[in-house]
């Protein structure tokens, strides 16, 4: 997932913003059925280092058929590839995943996002796209944002 930066146009308890990055919350790796390709589903398997024999016993959904796609098996109600370290759920083939996650365009606008900004700080987020929280809340916030400079 892409990472922009923030604008810098902010008062005591409201921060504006036109893009975010990723939160790292898990929570759209934990709503979305992800569908992969038969090519995806072969890039993945060589790049992990499994068999075919234990990506279709353990990491798909057996419910889909899976002749010329599949869809990623979850568990603990989330995508059998997410990963939590600390407070932050990562993607742990992030730079070999699947189309479907490289096209979510994480932002504001998804209630996903903004379940994951109030889940972790406490910050809504109103119609106009401004984040509302605490000093404390958007204090932390914006260390969250200075922590994935470099990354
Ligand atoms: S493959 Fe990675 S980015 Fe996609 S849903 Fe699973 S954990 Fe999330």
């Amino acid at each position: 997932m892409s990472t922009t930066g923030p604008n810098q146009n902010c008062d005591r308890n409201r921060l504006s913003i036109h893009s975010m990055p990723c939160l790292r919350c898990g929570t759209c790796c934990s709503k979305f059925d992800v569908r992969v390709s038969m090519d995806e589903a072969h890039r993945i398997t060589d790049r992990i280092g499994i068999t075919w024999d234990e990506w279709m016993n353990s990491y798909i959904n057996d419910r889909w058929p899976g002749t010329e796609s599949f869809i990623l098996r979850r568990h603990n109600g989330k995508c059998i590839f997410l990963k939590e370290k600390g407070e932050q759920s990562l993607c742990s083939i992030h730079s070999f995943k699947p189309s479907l996650c490289i096209e979510w365009n994480q932002g504001p606008q998804h209630k996903e996002c903004q379940q994951g900004l109030q889940k972790r700080w406490g910050i809504v987020v109103d119609n106009s796209g401004t984040l509302n929280g605490t000093q404390q809340a958007l204090h932390c916030y914006r260390a969250f944002l200075k922590s994935l400079e470099g990354d």
